[in-house]
């Protein structure tokens, strides 16, 4: 793999750019592997790294149906943060958010992380109460947030409209928060993983697993059969069709979650802003399109476009926000399909078949996991036992009801 630095870059300059070696090794299929991954999105391809980086597995398969990133992974707004309210929650996304902040010198790939501060607003004296309790207990947990009044909110966002429909009471704040590039993280993790020999096969769709006496003998895929002991589904909104195959019934539902963004503008919006009452949040890209998201669509679906009644409603919030934006002509909008939980929290690990473990219910927040997600599900697949920072997250916890409500930490999709 040729490194990026300034002297590569240097020496590239003198032939024009034309020589740089391609950034990602396309494979074919080989019969078997010891680890297959089903999904080529950040948790599969992350995954596919850390297993080959951490745990020295080398006869390793990420497969993807269409192109890598395609999925949510290239779909989503970009919002990192660790702002949990369980404990659990927060070591977890915490690993996730420390990861994210050496990710680049990691993976020799500059993933554009901004912590510009991610801003919760409040619109009522009890969603100040409320906020105050969660930054409580974020705080309990070892993680950074703040308060903040209106007078400090106005300084930090001038052009928000703290006088809307529902007055803005005040907010909270975790300034570690921000955005990564989405692309360049997908890139990332598959660069250095294909450098590692991980086989990444784009254009092969898995059809059905193949099971022998109880557990995963290996996987039919529109470019033919392929063994193996080791199987991770990281599908997405296609977890519980997939895992169906297997006879695993998951608690997932896919729903269309959507995204906008708005033609470019000078600088306007410092921080990632985000109401659960008025249900939007809103950042600034690095080219100053405004990037506006909320709630996913309300049915089950597999479209990846989203309905007009949630795009009304997203934009209708972002206005009432920020007044400013009314005359902005919208530049694009898209949808990708995120697969839901009952408690919001995801299902990682093993299954009760054996060898077939999974990375899902990422949901409307599975972005920001992807480092940890990745970290702690090849931890897993190396041991045969969930990675201690998971342990709560297993498809088990539906059958015991030890649940992991965060419903409070994703109410509005980011
Ligand atoms: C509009 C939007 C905004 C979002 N904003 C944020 C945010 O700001 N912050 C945040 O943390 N999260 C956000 N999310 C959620 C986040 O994007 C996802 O949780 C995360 O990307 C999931 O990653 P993944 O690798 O599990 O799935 P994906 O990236 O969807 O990857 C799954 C892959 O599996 C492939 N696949 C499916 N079926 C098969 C098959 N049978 N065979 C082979 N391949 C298959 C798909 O083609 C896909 O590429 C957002 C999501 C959306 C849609």
């Amino acid at each position: 793999m040729q490194r990026y630095s300034f002297l590569s870059l240097a020496r590239h300059a003198l032939s024009g750019h034309r020589k740089w070696p391609r950034a990602l090794v396309s494979s074919g299929l080989k019969p078997a592997y010891d680890a297959v991954i089903v999904g080529g999105g950040g948790h599969g391809l992350a995954t596919a790294y850390f297993l080959a980086s951490r745990h020295g597995m080398r006869r390793i398969a990420v497969l993807e149906k269409g192109a890598i990133g395609q999925g949510n992974s290239g779909r989503n707004t970009q919002v990192v943060r660790s702002d949990y309210f369980h404990l659990v929650s927060s070591r977890f996304f915490e690993r996730s958010l420390r990861l994210y902040e050496g990710l680049s010198r990691e993976l020799n790939f500059n993933i554009m992380l901004s912590q510009r501060g991610k801003v919760d607003l409040a619109h009522s004296p009890h969603a100040m109460e409320t906020l105050r309790r969660s930054v409580n207990a974020i705080r309990m947990n070892g993680v950074d947030a703040e308060m903040l009044g209106v007078d400090e909110l106005r300084r930090l966002e001038p052009a928000l409209n703290v006088n809307c429909r529902y007055p803005v009471e005040g907010g909270a704040v975790q300034w570690r928060g921000g955005i990564a590039r989405h692309d360049a993280v997908v890139w990332a993790f598959a660069r250095a993983a294909s450098a590692l020999g991980v086989d990444i096969v784009q254009g092969c769709e898995v059809t059905g697993l193949r099971l022998e006496g109880g557990r995963i003998a290996g996987l039919e895929t529109t470019l033919g059969e392929v063994a193996a002991p080791r199987v991770c589904l990281a599908v997405a909104g296609h977890s519980s069709e997939l895992a169906r195959k297997a006879g695993l019934a998951l608690p997932i539902v896919s729903q269309a979650l959507q995204a906008m963004v708005t033609e470019p503008v000078k600088p306007l919006l410092r921080t990632v802003l985000l109401s659960p009452q008025i249900h939007v949040y809103l950042s600034q890209s690095d080219r100053g399109e405004i990037v506006i998201g909320g709630g996913s669509d309300i049915h089950n679906s597999y479209a990846q476009r989203g309905g007009l009644p949630a795009f009304e409603a997203n934009a209708a919030a972002a206005v009432e926000l920020f007044p400013c934006l009314s005359r902005l002509r919208v530049m694009r909008q898209w949808a990708g399909l995120v697969d839901i939980t009952p408690d919001t929290s995801p299902i990682m690990g093993l299954t009760p078949i054996e060898g077939l473990f999974l990375s899902a219910g990422w949901g409307t927040g599975g972005y920001k996991a992807i480092p940890a997600g990745g970290e702690t599900m090849a931890w897993t697949i190396a041991n045969d036992r969930p990675h201690e920072l998971i342990t709560a997250f297993g498809l088990e916890r539906f059958a015991r009801g030890a649940l992991v409500d965060e419903g409070a930490a994703s109410g509005v999709a980011h």
